[in-house]
Protein backbone atom coordinates (compact mmCIF):
# COMPACT_ATOMS: atom_id res chain seq x y z
CA UNK A 1 0.00 0.00 0.00
CA UNK A 2 2.90 2.24 0.71
CA UNK A 3 4.06 2.38 -2.79
CA UNK A 4 1.20 2.51 -4.82
CA UNK A 5 1.85 6.65 -4.38
CA UNK A 6 4.91 5.59 -6.81
CA UNK A 7 4.71 4.74 -10.54
CA UNK A 8 7.36 1.73 -10.40
CA UNK A 9 6.28 -1.33 -8.62
CA UNK A 10 9.27 -2.83 -6.75
CA UNK A 11 10.22 -5.76 -9.04
CA UNK A 12 11.02 -3.33 -11.88
CA UNK A 13 14.05 -1.90 -9.49
CA UNK A 14 15.66 -5.27 -10.36
CA UNK A 15 15.41 -4.30 -13.93
CA UNK A 16 16.78 -1.03 -13.33
CA UNK A 17 19.92 -2.22 -10.95
CA UNK A 18 21.92 -4.84 -12.62
CA UNK A 19 22.19 -6.92 -8.99
CA UNK A 20 25.14 -9.17 -11.10
CA UNK A 21 26.78 -5.50 -11.97
CA UNK A 22 27.33 -5.25 -8.74
CA UNK A 23 29.48 -8.20 -8.04
CA UNK A 24 30.75 -8.37 -4.46
CA UNK A 25 30.02 -4.78 -3.95
CA UNK A 26 27.40 -4.09 -1.97
CA UNK A 27 28.75 -1.39 -0.54
CA UNK A 28 27.66 0.39 -4.03
CA UNK A 29 23.68 -0.24 -4.44
CA UNK A 30 22.22 2.94 -2.88
CA UNK A 31 24.18 5.26 -4.44
CA UNK A 32 23.69 2.84 -7.41
CA UNK A 33 20.20 3.42 -6.94
CA UNK A 34 20.43 7.45 -6.70
CA UNK A 35 22.33 7.27 -10.21
CA UNK A 36 19.69 4.71 -12.30
CA UNK A 37 16.57 6.45 -10.81
CA UNK A 38 15.38 9.95 -11.82
CA UNK A 39 13.43 12.80 -10.47
CA UNK A 40 10.44 11.40 -12.90
CA UNK A 41 10.74 8.29 -10.99
CA UNK A 42 9.36 9.96 -7.43
CA UNK A 43 6.60 12.41 -9.18
CA UNK A 44 3.35 10.81 -7.96
CA UNK A 45 0.26 10.16 -10.42
CA UNK A 46 -1.50 12.86 -8.82
CA UNK A 47 0.29 16.36 -5.98
CA UNK A 48 -0.76 19.56 -5.57
CA UNK A 49 1.10 22.32 -7.30
CA UNK A 50 0.84 25.60 -6.16
CA UNK A 51 2.69 28.44 -8.38
CA UNK A 52 2.28 32.21 -7.01
CA UNK A 53 2.68 35.36 -9.56
CA UNK A 54 5.37 37.42 -8.53
CA UNK A 55 2.35 40.34 -8.50
CA UNK A 56 0.67 38.63 -5.67
CA UNK A 57 0.91 40.38 -2.35
CA UNK A 58 2.98 38.59 0.26
CA UNK A 59 0.75 38.72 2.89
CA UNK A 60 -2.08 36.52 0.82
CA UNK A 61 0.93 34.31 -0.54
CA UNK A 62 1.53 32.93 3.04
CA UNK A 63 -2.17 32.09 3.75
CA UNK A 64 -2.02 30.61 0.45
CA UNK A 65 0.23 28.50 1.05
CA UNK A 66 -1.29 27.57 4.59
CA UNK A 67 -5.08 27.25 2.84
CA UNK A 68 -3.64 24.68 0.34
CA UNK A 69 -1.35 22.86 2.79
CA UNK A 70 1.63 23.13 1.00
CA UNK A 71 5.42 24.53 2.01
CA UNK A 72 6.33 26.11 -0.83
CA UNK A 73 5.48 27.53 -4.07
CA UNK A 74 7.81 28.25 -7.85
CA UNK A 75 7.38 32.20 -8.46
CA UNK A 76 6.23 33.35 -11.79
CA UNK A 77 7.07 36.63 -13.20
CA UNK A 78 4.64 37.00 -15.87
CA UNK A 79 6.86 40.04 -17.32
CA UNK A 80 10.13 38.24 -18.13
CA UNK A 81 7.60 34.69 -18.58
CA UNK A 82 10.09 32.81 -16.39
CA UNK A 83 10.25 31.18 -12.78
CA UNK A 84 12.03 33.84 -10.45
CA UNK A 85 12.59 32.38 -7.31
CA UNK A 86 10.98 30.05 -4.44
CA UNK A 87 8.60 31.53 -1.50
CA UNK A 88 9.21 29.01 1.06
CA UNK A 89 8.55 28.97 5.01
CA UNK A 90 12.15 30.65 5.48
CA UNK A 91 10.80 33.75 3.68
CA UNK A 92 8.17 33.74 6.38
CA UNK A 93 10.84 34.09 8.51
CA UNK A 94 13.21 36.67 6.36
CA UNK A 95 10.01 38.77 6.44
CA UNK A 96 8.84 39.00 9.87
CA UNK A 97 12.73 39.62 11.20
CA UNK A 98 13.07 42.62 8.57
CA UNK A 99 10.02 44.39 9.20
CA UNK A 100 9.00 43.22 13.34
CA UNK A 101 9.54 46.09 15.77
CA UNK A 102 7.13 45.42 18.36
CA UNK A 103 3.68 43.52 19.35
CA UNK A 104 2.36 47.71 18.99
CA UNK A 105 3.52 48.36 15.79
CA UNK A 106 2.09 46.98 12.64
CA UNK A 107 4.68 45.53 9.60
CA UNK A 108 2.73 47.95 6.83
CA UNK A 109 5.45 46.67 4.68
CA UNK A 110 3.58 42.81 5.54
CA UNK A 111 0.36 44.51 4.54
CA UNK A 112 1.50 46.45 1.34
CA UNK A 113 4.15 44.67 -0.52
CA UNK A 114 3.92 42.44 -3.31
CA UNK A 115 6.30 39.28 -3.29
CA UNK A 116 7.93 41.02 -6.92
CA UNK A 117 9.18 44.52 -4.07
CA UNK A 118 10.29 41.62 -1.63
CA UNK A 119 12.29 39.90 -4.04
CA UNK A 120 13.86 43.86 -4.91
CA UNK A 121 14.38 44.26 -1.33
CA UNK A 122 16.41 41.02 -1.28
CA UNK A 123 18.05 41.25 -4.77
CA UNK A 124 21.62 40.88 -3.51
CA UNK A 125 21.25 38.27 -1.21
CA UNK A 126 19.16 35.75 -3.70
CA UNK A 127 20.14 32.75 -4.29
CA UNK A 128 20.04 31.61 -8.26
CA UNK A 129 16.99 29.40 -8.63
CA UNK A 130 17.95 25.90 -8.80
CA UNK A 131 15.79 23.86 -10.61
CA UNK A 132 16.28 19.89 -12.26
CA UNK A 133 15.57 18.46 -15.74
CA UNK A 134 12.84 15.28 -14.89
CA UNK A 135 15.64 12.79 -16.44
CA UNK A 136 18.47 13.91 -14.06
CA UNK A 137 19.45 11.22 -11.66
CA UNK A 138 18.11 11.49 -8.57
CA UNK A 139 22.16 11.58 -7.59
CA UNK A 140 22.18 14.88 -9.00
CA UNK A 141 19.29 16.14 -7.46
CA UNK A 142 20.84 15.43 -4.03
CA UNK A 143 23.82 17.01 -5.19
CA UNK A 144 21.65 20.16 -5.65
CA UNK A 145 19.67 20.26 -3.00
CA UNK A 146 23.23 19.71 -0.90
CA UNK A 147 25.52 21.99 -2.50
CA UNK A 148 22.53 24.54 -3.04
CA UNK A 149 21.59 24.38 0.34
CA UNK A 150 18.18 24.30 -0.34
CA UNK A 151 15.08 22.11 1.18
CA UNK A 152 13.23 22.37 -2.38
CA UNK A 153 13.63 22.09 -5.87
CA UNK A 154 11.22 22.38 -8.62
CA UNK A 155 11.59 20.01 -11.67
CA UNK A 156 11.06 21.67 -14.39
CA UNK A 157 9.54 20.36 -17.89
CA UNK A 158 12.28 21.96 -20.30
CA UNK A 159 9.80 21.50 -23.39
CA UNK A 160 7.04 23.17 -21.74
CA UNK A 161 8.88 25.19 -18.87
CA UNK A 162 6.13 24.27 -16.36
CA UNK A 163 7.07 22.50 -12.75
CA UNK A 164 6.16 19.11 -12.39
CA UNK A 165 6.77 18.90 -8.77
CA UNK A 166 8.86 20.19 -5.66
CA UNK A 167 11.47 17.48 -4.51
CA UNK A 168 12.83 17.53 -0.85
CA UNK A 169 14.82 15.63 0.83
CA UNK A 170 11.92 13.83 2.40
CA UNK A 171 10.23 12.40 -0.89
CA UNK A 172 14.28 11.11 -2.00
CA UNK A 173 14.50 9.35 1.27
CA UNK A 174 10.98 7.81 1.35
CA UNK A 175 11.36 6.62 -2.16
CA UNK A 176 14.81 4.58 -1.55
CA UNK A 177 13.00 3.26 1.39
CA UNK A 178 10.23 1.93 -0.53
CA UNK A 179 13.00 -0.48 -2.04
CA UNK A 180 15.61 -0.62 0.35
CA UNK A 181 14.54 -4.03 2.46
CA UNK A 182 14.20 -5.20 -1.76
CA UNK A 183 18.07 -4.61 -2.54
CA UNK A 184 21.48 -6.17 -1.09
CA UNK A 185 22.47 -4.78 2.16
CA UNK A 186 24.74 -2.45 2.64
CA UNK A 187 27.19 -2.81 5.90
CA UNK A 188 27.15 0.65 6.49
CA UNK A 189 23.64 0.69 7.58
CA UNK A 190 24.59 -1.84 9.98
CA UNK A 191 27.28 0.68 11.25
CA UNK A 192 26.46 3.33 14.25
CA UNK A 193 25.72 7.50 14.06
CA UNK A 194 29.15 7.44 16.41
CA UNK A 195 30.78 4.80 13.59
CA UNK A 196 30.10 6.83 10.29
CA UNK A 197 29.92 9.99 12.12
CA UNK A 198 26.90 11.30 10.38
CA UNK A 199 25.12 14.24 11.93
CA UNK A 200 26.43 17.36 13.58
CA UNK A 201 27.41 17.30 17.21
CA UNK A 202 29.04 20.58 18.28
CA UNK A 203 27.50 23.82 18.93
CA UNK A 204 24.43 22.76 18.48
CA UNK A 205 21.62 25.73 18.38
CA UNK A 206 19.07 25.26 21.17
CA UNK A 207 16.47 27.44 22.77
CA UNK A 208 14.23 27.18 25.90
CA UNK A 209 10.66 27.01 26.40
CA UNK A 210 10.71 30.61 27.58
CA UNK A 211 12.76 32.37 24.53
CA UNK A 212 10.62 34.70 22.74
CA UNK A 213 9.83 33.84 19.20
CA UNK A 214 11.72 36.52 17.58
CA UNK A 215 15.31 34.99 18.94
CA UNK A 216 13.97 32.00 17.73
CA UNK A 217 13.88 32.89 14.26
CA UNK A 218 17.07 34.58 14.41
CA UNK A 219 18.30 31.25 14.86
CA UNK A 220 16.66 29.73 12.25
CA UNK A 221 18.43 32.62 9.89
CA UNK A 222 21.79 33.09 11.62
CA UNK A 223 22.79 29.39 12.31
CA UNK A 224 21.13 28.27 8.91
CA UNK A 225 18.98 25.51 10.67
CA UNK A 226 15.93 24.35 10.29
CA UNK A 227 14.75 23.17 13.72
CA UNK A 228 15.62 23.96 16.89
CA UNK A 229 15.33 21.31 19.74
CA UNK A 230 14.08 22.91 23.30
CA UNK A 231 15.74 22.05 25.93
CA UNK A 232 15.49 22.55 29.69
CA UNK A 233 18.00 24.38 32.65
CA UNK A 234 20.04 20.86 32.04
CA UNK A 235 19.90 20.59 28.89
CA UNK A 236 17.38 18.02 28.41
CA UNK A 237 15.69 17.96 25.59
CA UNK A 238 11.71 18.74 26.00
CA UNK A 239 10.06 20.03 22.85
CA UNK A 240 11.41 20.71 19.39
CA UNK A 241 10.23 24.54 17.51
CA UNK A 242 10.88 23.90 13.59
CA UNK A 243 11.12 26.54 10.96
CA UNK A 244 7.50 24.81 9.47
CA UNK A 245 6.09 25.40 13.01
CA UNK A 246 6.83 29.20 11.91
CA UNK A 247 3.90 29.24 9.82
CA UNK A 248 0.85 28.92 12.37
CA UNK A 249 1.84 32.52 12.97
CA UNK A 250 0.17 33.16 9.89
CA UNK A 251 -2.51 30.15 10.34
CA UNK A 252 -3.95 32.12 13.84
CA UNK A 253 -2.62 35.73 12.26
CA UNK A 254 -0.62 36.00 15.46
CA UNK A 255 2.63 37.32 13.75
CA UNK A 256 2.40 40.85 15.13
CA UNK A 257 3.36 40.27 18.56
CA UNK A 258 6.73 38.08 17.61
CA UNK A 259 7.96 38.48 21.74
CA UNK A 260 5.14 35.78 22.73
CA UNK A 261 7.14 32.77 24.19
CA UNK A 262 8.07 29.42 22.18
CA UNK A 263 5.72 27.33 24.80
CA UNK A 264 3.03 29.86 23.62
CA UNK A 265 3.66 29.56 19.91
CA UNK A 266 3.90 25.67 20.06
CA UNK A 267 0.35 25.62 21.92
CA UNK A 268 -1.23 25.04 18.79
CA UNK A 269 0.74 21.26 18.38
CA UNK A 270 -0.66 20.10 22.04
CA UNK A 271 -2.90 17.95 20.48
CA UNK A 272 -1.52 15.81 18.23
CA UNK A 273 2.50 16.07 19.32
CA UNK A 274 3.59 12.31 20.12
CA UNK A 275 7.51 13.84 21.81
CA UNK A 276 10.60 14.36 20.00
CA UNK A 277 11.51 11.95 18.01
CA UNK A 278 15.64 11.00 19.48
CA UNK A 279 18.20 8.76 18.67
CA UNK A 280 21.33 8.32 20.52
CA UNK A 281 24.67 8.17 18.79
CA UNK A 282 24.66 4.25 19.03
CA UNK A 283 21.55 3.70 17.13
CA UNK A 284 22.27 2.18 13.86
CA UNK A 285 22.21 4.18 10.48
CA UNK A 286 19.14 1.33 9.83
CA UNK A 287 17.21 2.19 12.82
CA UNK A 288 17.49 5.69 12.11
CA UNK A 289 16.78 6.10 8.58
CA UNK A 290 13.75 4.17 9.69
CA UNK A 291 12.07 6.39 12.28
CA UNK A 292 12.90 9.57 10.42
CA UNK A 293 11.20 7.73 7.44
CA UNK A 294 8.09 6.65 9.23
CA UNK A 295 7.48 9.94 11.50
CA UNK A 296 7.98 12.06 8.21
CA UNK A 297 10.10 14.56 10.18
CA UNK A 298 13.55 16.37 8.72
CA UNK A 299 15.53 15.16 11.73
CA UNK A 300 16.06 12.92 14.80
CA UNK A 301 17.75 14.90 17.98
CA UNK A 302 20.50 12.94 19.11
CA UNK A 303 20.38 12.75 22.65
CA UNK A 304 22.58 10.71 25.85
CA UNK A 305 21.11 8.17 27.93
CA UNK A 306 20.14 10.92 29.97
CA UNK A 307 18.26 12.64 27.32
CA UNK A 308 20.87 15.88 27.17
CA UNK A 309 21.00 16.91 23.61
CA UNK A 310 24.22 16.04 22.01
CA UNK A 311 23.41 16.56 18.46
CA UNK A 312 20.86 16.72 15.45
CA UNK A 313 20.72 13.98 12.71
CA UNK A 314 18.83 15.47 9.62
CA UNK A 315 17.78 14.03 6.18
CA UNK A 316 20.53 15.75 4.26
CA UNK A 317 23.34 14.49 6.41
CA UNK A 318 21.92 11.07 5.30
CA UNK A 319 21.57 11.72 1.97
CA UNK A 320 24.65 13.27 1.64
CA UNK A 321 26.67 9.89 3.67
CA UNK A 322 24.50 7.93 1.05
CA UNK A 323 26.17 9.51 -2.17
CA UNK A 324 29.58 10.03 -0.70
CA UNK A 325 29.49 6.85 0.68
CA UNK A 326 31.33 4.39 -0.04
CA UNK A 327 31.57 5.47 -3.79
CA UNK A 328 33.50 8.65 -2.60
CA UNK A 329 33.18 12.20 -4.76
CA UNK A 330 35.61 11.60 -6.93
CA UNK A 331 34.91 7.96 -8.34
CA UNK A 332 31.67 10.05 -9.61
CA UNK A 333 32.57 9.76 -13.60
CA UNK A 334 29.79 8.13 -14.69
CA UNK A 335 26.57 9.09 -16.49
CA UNK A 336 24.09 11.03 -14.00
CA UNK A 337 21.25 11.04 -15.87
CA UNK A 338 18.70 8.16 -15.56
CA UNK A 339 19.49 5.73 -18.21
CA UNK A 340 16.13 4.93 -19.31
CA UNK A 341 14.95 8.51 -19.64
CA UNK A 342 14.04 7.60 -23.38
CA UNK A 343 11.79 4.80 -22.90
CA UNK A 344 10.35 6.46 -20.05
CA UNK A 345 10.36 10.16 -20.63
CA UNK A 346 8.78 11.23 -24.20
CA UNK A 347 7.14 14.00 -24.98
CA UNK A 348 3.39 12.96 -24.60
CA UNK A 349 3.82 12.06 -21.32
CA UNK A 350 5.72 15.08 -20.17
CA UNK A 351 2.98 16.95 -21.82
CA UNK A 352 0.22 14.42 -19.71
CA UNK A 353 2.35 15.32 -16.53
CA UNK A 354 2.20 19.18 -17.14
CA UNK A 355 -1.71 19.05 -18.01
CA UNK A 356 -1.93 18.23 -14.14
CA UNK A 357 -0.57 21.20 -12.99
CA UNK A 358 -2.51 23.92 -11.54
CA UNK A 359 -1.13 27.42 -12.22
P1 LIG B 1 12.37 25.86 3.79
O1 LIG B 1 12.01 27.19 4.37
O2 LIG B 1 11.17 25.15 3.25
O3 LIG B 1 13.24 25.00 4.66
P2 LIG B 1 14.66 26.40 2.09
O4 LIG B 1 15.57 26.12 3.23
O5 LIG B 1 14.89 25.63 0.85
O6 LIG B 1 13.16 26.17 2.45
O7 LIG B 1 14.70 27.95 1.78
C1 LIG B 1 15.85 28.75 2.08
C2 LIG B 1 15.89 29.94 1.11
O8 LIG B 1 16.25 29.45 -0.17
C3 LIG B 1 14.56 30.66 0.96
O9 LIG B 1 14.81 32.05 0.83
C4 LIG B 1 14.00 30.12 -0.34
O10 LIG B 1 13.19 31.06 -1.05
C5 LIG B 1 15.25 29.80 -1.12
N1 LIG B 1 15.07 28.64 -1.98
C6 LIG B 1 14.38 27.50 -1.70
N2 LIG B 1 14.45 26.65 -2.73
C7 LIG B 1 15.20 27.25 -3.70
C8 LIG B 1 15.64 26.87 -4.98
N3 LIG B 1 15.31 25.70 -5.54
N4 LIG B 1 16.44 27.74 -5.67
C9 LIG B 1 16.78 28.93 -5.13
N5 LIG B 1 16.39 29.34 -3.92
C10 LIG B 1 15.60 28.52 -3.20
P1 LIG C 1 9.30 19.90 6.69
O1 LIG C 1 8.53 18.82 6.02
O2 LIG C 1 8.87 21.26 6.28
O3 LIG C 1 10.79 19.67 6.61
P2 LIG C 1 9.58 19.26 9.53
O4 LIG C 1 9.82 17.78 9.42
O5 LIG C 1 10.75 20.10 9.87
O6 LIG C 1 8.86 19.81 8.21
O7 LIG C 1 8.46 19.55 10.63
C1 LIG C 1 7.13 19.05 10.51
C2 LIG C 1 6.52 18.96 11.92
O8 LIG C 1 7.19 17.91 12.64
C3 LIG C 1 6.67 20.21 12.77
O9 LIG C 1 5.49 20.45 13.52
C4 LIG C 1 7.83 19.91 13.71
O10 LIG C 1 7.75 20.54 14.97
C5 LIG C 1 7.70 18.40 13.87
N1 LIG C 1 9.03 17.79 14.05
C6 LIG C 1 10.13 18.00 13.30
N2 LIG C 1 11.18 17.30 13.74
C7 LIG C 1 10.73 16.61 14.84
C8 LIG C 1 11.31 15.70 15.77
N3 LIG C 1 12.59 15.33 15.69
N4 LIG C 1 10.52 15.23 16.78
C9 LIG C 1 9.23 15.58 16.87
N5 LIG C 1 8.62 16.42 16.03
C10 LIG C 1 9.36 16.94 15.02
P1 LIG D 1 18.88 20.85 7.78
O1 LIG D 1 18.70 22.31 7.57
O2 LIG D 1 18.01 20.26 8.85
O3 LIG D 1 18.84 20.05 6.52
O4 LIG D 1 20.36 20.65 8.38
C1 LIG D 1 21.52 21.26 7.83
C2 LIG D 1 22.70 20.90 8.75
O5 LIG D 1 22.54 21.55 10.02
C3 LIG D 1 22.86 19.42 9.04
O6 LIG D 1 24.24 19.08 8.99
C4 LIG D 1 22.31 19.23 10.45
O7 LIG D 1 22.95 18.19 11.18
C5 LIG D 1 22.62 20.58 11.08
N1 LIG D 1 21.66 21.00 12.10
C6 LIG D 1 20.31 20.84 12.06
N2 LIG D 1 19.73 21.39 13.15
C7 LIG D 1 20.74 21.91 13.90
C8 LIG D 1 20.81 22.64 15.15
N3 LIG D 1 19.71 22.92 15.84
N4 LIG D 1 22.05 23.02 15.59
C9 LIG D 1 23.16 22.75 14.87
N5 LIG D 1 23.16 22.09 13.71
C10 LIG D 1 21.97 21.67 13.21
Amino acid sequence: MFYRCFKLPVDTVCHRIDIEDLGEDEELIVYKFFQHFCCYDLIPISAKLVVFDTQLPVKKAFFALVQNGVRAAPLWDSTRQEFVGMLTITDFIHILRTYYKSPQTHMEELEEHKLETWLNVLKTKLKPLYTIRPEASLYEAIKTLIQGKVHRLPVINPHTGNVLYILTHKRILKFLFLYLFELPRPSYLNQTLRELKVGTYENIATIKVSTPVILALNQFVERRVSALPVVDDQGKVVDIYAKFDVINLAIEKTYNNLDITVKKALEHRDQWFEGVLKCKTDDTLGVVVERIVRAEVHRLVVVDQDDHVVGMVSLSDILKLFILQPAGEEKTTKKEECPFKKDTLTESNYNEQSNRIEK
